[in-house]
């Protein structure tokens, strides 16, 4: 257990944490990034960043999320591997437990993102790594040359689908409705792949396989009929990866800070109801979760909590 009290602990090192990082340690404020995973969110599991001004063509999660790693570490923010599992946000010192150790900060900035969302359909979890994925830039040369199928009509479900139309013989999109949710530009891109079909009003009901996921049941939204769909004979298996959006990861925050449902509440400046703690990024109650609103959320989030140390 350290006993330093920092300036400024971070939770999370996705666009919000590393731009917060990155104004405080600029401000020259004593900083510790705590991150369970990797750096970067749901950006490592991005494969194109088409919309972040100034990312280079062609622009992956992962190289995006390098580079703002690398911009971070020349101002001096100390790291933490850790998985905070319960805050005491009250009173002039917060303190955030781990799994391996605590940790002290006069602010906190509660920047811990949103993991992908389930489907909730029996054997769903059973194939996780044997067909089901939540990553096409992890996991798409795993089905190189097989089928594979895309559940999830946004931004997301369509950009990787559109990603692993290089990789797999097939992409189905299976989306429960008539009309995609992704923006236009996106949708023309996909609609242009011979590779990629879309399965209308359809919801995965159950994954099964033996060993491997190799059949699923598809229920059409309209009628409630269901009919199952087979591995190809000669693959024996398939892919079915989910993008149905993502759950803020606010656990360990209810009944401590003011929410909206499952997001936390904030004002514009990312201040949360108690004084010192700010949150910013995807798990703040907002209208556009993109890497543009993270990384200014971190950094207004960051600017306030060096006010709020000049005041206290
Ligand atoms: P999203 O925009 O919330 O879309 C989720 C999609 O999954 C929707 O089409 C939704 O259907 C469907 N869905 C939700 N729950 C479902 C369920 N239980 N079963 C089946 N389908 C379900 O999520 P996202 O695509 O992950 O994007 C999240 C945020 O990141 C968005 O703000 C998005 O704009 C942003 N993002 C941006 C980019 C980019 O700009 N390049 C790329 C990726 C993500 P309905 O349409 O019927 O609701």
């Amino acid at each position: 257990m350290s006993d330093k009290i920092y300036d400024v602990v971070i939770i999370g090192a996705g666009p919000a944490g590393l731009s917060a990082a990155l104004y405080a340690g600029r401000s020259r404020l004593s900083t510790l990034l705590i991150e369970k995973e990797m750096d970067g969110g749901q950006i490592v599991i991005t494969s194109e960043i088409e919309n972040y001004p100034g990312s280079l063509e062609h622009e992956t999660g992962p190289s995006l999320i390098e580079r703002m790693g690398k911009q971070t570490q020349r101002f001096g923010v100390e790291r933490a591997s850790d998985d905070i599992t319960a805050v005491e946000l009250i009173g002039d010192v917060k303190v955030l437990k781990g799994l391996k150790a605590q940790y002290k900060g006069r602010t906190v900035i509660v920047a811990a993102g949103a993991h992908p969302r389930p489907i909730g359909c029996p054997g769903e979890k059973e194939f996780i790594g044997k067909g089901v994925s939540y990553c096409a830039t992890c996991d798409a040369p795993f089905f190189s040359e097989l089928e594979v199928y895309v559940v999830g009509g946004g931004d997301a479900a369509v950009e990787e689908a559109i990603y692993l139309s290089g990789f797999a013989r097939k992409v189905t999109v299976i989306h429960r409705r008539d009309e995609l949710r992704a923006v236009k530009s996106i949708q023309e891109k996909a609609f242009a792949k011979p590779n990629i079909e879309f399965m209308w009003n359809s919801a995965v009901e159950e994954l099964k396989g033996d060993g491997l996921l190799s059949s699923m049941v598809v229920r059409d939204t309209q009628t409630g009929e269901t009919r199952i769909i087979e591995a190809d004979e000669d693959d024996g298996l398939f892919g079915v990866f989910v993008f149905i959006g993502f759950d803020p990861q606010s656990e360990i925050f209810v009944g401590l800070l003011d929410m909206d449902g499952p997001y936390i509440k904030t004002d514009e400046n990312m201040n949360t109801n108690i004084p010192g703690v700010f949150a910013a990024g995807d798990i703040r109650a907002k209208s556009l979760r993109q890497v543009v609103t993270a990384a200014a959320d971190g950094a207004i989030a960051a600017t306030q909590a060096e006010h709020f140390l000049r005041n206290v």
